[in-house]
């Protein structure tokens, strides 16, 4: 029967220990990780090193292990460019994440049934923003709530990550796209019009110069009054976030 990989793992990880331990002359620990940017951190306890290294450390060659210790023991520039290069040739074994996979990690999902945010963020920011607005954009998660709605939070925009949340209940064939692309427009701008205070000292979130550019929205009344008309869809419209 063949040894588990954690078994092997364990097995390798003792013979690296060893091979660093008898030229740094010292207790050596390590862990193993499988990091996409980070490939090595150490730190000493007196006579103890602890090591954070890519798997790929885990069959080096002598000269490498070597480069190694005394990258460790005096941060020997000599020794870090040699494990630069090794790192450089072994670069096809760091796992590398799709897009696909990088949105699902961020939990972006732009695409809808109905609506594509992708889309009409892509074209808003041509026809208004010369393409100048670098943020990400996606639906939901909706806040659950319990029988029907008293209100919707339509959209939000996080400065800090960049991304624009647009509420899954737009994403309905009733919804007019010049309505969704109202909201997306209107989240775009909280990316061009930072939060003011007002000179009652209080957050304004819409300043004055945020709401005329609104206005220049192609289909704004339109949108408006279809907002109107149309509250009480959003506000019953069942979705799963
Ligand atoms: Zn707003």
């Amino acid at each position: 029967m063949a040894p588990e990989p954690n078994r092997l793992l364990k097995v390798w990880r003792r013979v690296l220990e060893r091979r660093l331990r008898t030229r740094l002359r010292a207790k050596v620990s390590i862990d193993i990780h499988d990091n996409t940017h980070t490939m090595l951190t150490f730190q000493r306890h007196r006579a103890r090193f602890r090591l954070r290294l890519h798997h790929m450390f885990l069959a080096a060659p002598d000269d490498v292990i070597q480069a190694l210790a005394d990258f460790v023991r005096h941060g020997d520039a000599e020794a870090s460019i040699r494990l630069d290069k090794f790192i450089e040739r072994n670069k096809a074994y760091i796992r590398r994440l799709s897009p696909e996979k990088m949105r699902k990690r961020l939990r972006l999902d732009p695409v809808g049934r109905h609506h594509d945010l992708g889309r009409i963020f892509d074209r808003l920011n041509e026809r208004y923003f010369q393409s100048r607005i670098s943020a990400a954009i996606t639906y939901g998660p909706a806040p659950r709530v319990k029988g029907p709605r008293k209100s919707i939070k339509m959209g939000s925009y996080s400065a800090d990550s960049r991304v624009i949340r647009i509420h899954p209940a737009l994403d309905q064939p009733v919804v007019p796209r010049y309505f969704v692309e109202w909201i997306v427009f209107h989240e775009m701008l909280h990316h061009v019009y930072r939060a003011k205070r007002g000179d009652d000292g209080r957050r304004c979130v819409h300043p004055p110069e945020f709401l005329d550019h609104e206005r220049r929205f192609h289909d704004f009344k339109r949108a408006q009054a279809w907002e109107d008309d149309n509250l009480d869809l959003l506000l019953r419209a069942r979705v799963d976030g």
